[in-house]
């Protein structure tokens, strides 16, 4: 079993109702289970600024599957709330990365463990500071809380108080 970390996002449309989605189809996957949700967090767009605002949050897991077949499922999962943009950093309805997947460093050309901007974006960093501020990024070998400190990125990322809610149990 190993401990995953993936990165939501969604700017264009019910962004929040789009959140609730992917977190309750998430945790229908099989052989994984959810450990713990971040808040939800307004954040500025980074890169390419003119869109509009997206809601971010950081979800945790134990799953069997492999980094592989997360990935895929992940994917699967976009699709089916109805990612209809496809451009990169661009305006999406749904956003999925597979941030951490336990200990593992994959690079296969179609997918990238550690997820290679986490250290570049406070809309990731803080509420993946939240849930594991002492997880070590296997790659820089260093905290997640020591990544946040480091970061260049000054966009703005605030808390909200809305929360996904999964069979009326917040979670
Ligand atoms: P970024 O990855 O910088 O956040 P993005 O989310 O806008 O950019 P997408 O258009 O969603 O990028 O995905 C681009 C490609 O990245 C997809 O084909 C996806 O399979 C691949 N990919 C590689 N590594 C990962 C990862 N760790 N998590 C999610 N997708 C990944
Ligand atoms: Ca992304
Ligand atoms: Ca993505």
């Amino acid at each position: 079993m190993e401990n995953v970390f993936v990165g939501l996002g969604s700017n264009v449309g019910d962004r929040l109702g789009f959140l609730k989605s992917a977190v309750q189809e998430l945790g229908k996957l099989h052989a994984t289970a959810i450990v713990r949700v971040s808040s939800i967090y307004e954040t500025e767009p980074v890169g390419k600024k003119d869109q509009p605002h997206f809601l971010n949050m950081v979800i945790e897991l134990v799953s069997a599957l492999d980094a592989s077949q997360f990935h895929s499922q992940c994917k699967e999962i976009e699709r089916r709330i109805g990612r209809t943009r496809s451009e990169r950093w661009g305006p999406r309805e749904i956003d999925l990365d597979l941030l951490y997947f336990g200990r593992d460093r994959v690079s296969d050309g179609r997918l990238t463990v550690p997820h290679p901007e986490i250290a570049d974006r406070r809309f990731v960093l803080v509420p993946m500071g939240e849930l594991a501020p002492e997880w070590i990024d296997p790659v820089r070998r260093i905290s997640i809380a020591q990544m946040l400190v480091a970061c260049d990125d000054a966009s703005a990322v605030t808390k909200t108080p809305y929360t996904t809610y999964t069979n009326s149990v917040e979670v």
